[in-house]
């Protein structure tokens, strides 16, 4: 259910500890981490504490808290050094979008020229 922790999750247990994870900022309800697999020199996942599949369901199920997301990724910004130089939030949806992760993720990319319109 929307909201509660799901075991079948990966970013759930990132959350819970369960799976290691290089932590960049916490707060009360967001978590943000380093990508695995960065596309760009700093690529920083952030993630609601809380499950919600995609971006509409947390917008609609925890508007505050999608406020936080994108709070956190400034603050990520700043604390990475490239609010000044611009960065890209990323929220893929749906498979066809190329969502892999079904809890939503705010992607923040930055440190290289980024491409308009993005592949
Ligand atoms: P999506 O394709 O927008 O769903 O993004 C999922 C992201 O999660 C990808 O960029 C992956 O590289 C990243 N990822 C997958 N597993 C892990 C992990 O265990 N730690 C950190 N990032 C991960």
């Amino acid at each position: 259910m929307a909201g509660e922790p799901d075991a079948n999750c990966l970013f759930c247990k990132i959350v819970a500890g369960e799976v290691p994870a290089t932590v960049v900022l916490e707060t009360e309800t967001t978590v943000a981490f380093r990508d695995i697999n960065p596309q760009a020199p700093t690529h920083v996942l952030v993630i609601p504490r809380a499950h919600y599949p995609n971006a509409l369901s947390l917008a609609t199920g925890a508007p505050a808290v999608a406020a936080d997301v994108l709070a956190t990724a400034g603050a990520v910004a700043e604390h990475e050094g490239v609010a000044d130089s611009g960065y890209r939030i990323v929220l893929n949806t749906g498979a066809g979008a190329g969502q892999t992760v079904f809890h939503v993720h705010a992607h923040l990319l930055a440190g290289r020229g980024l491409e308009w319109p993005p592949g």
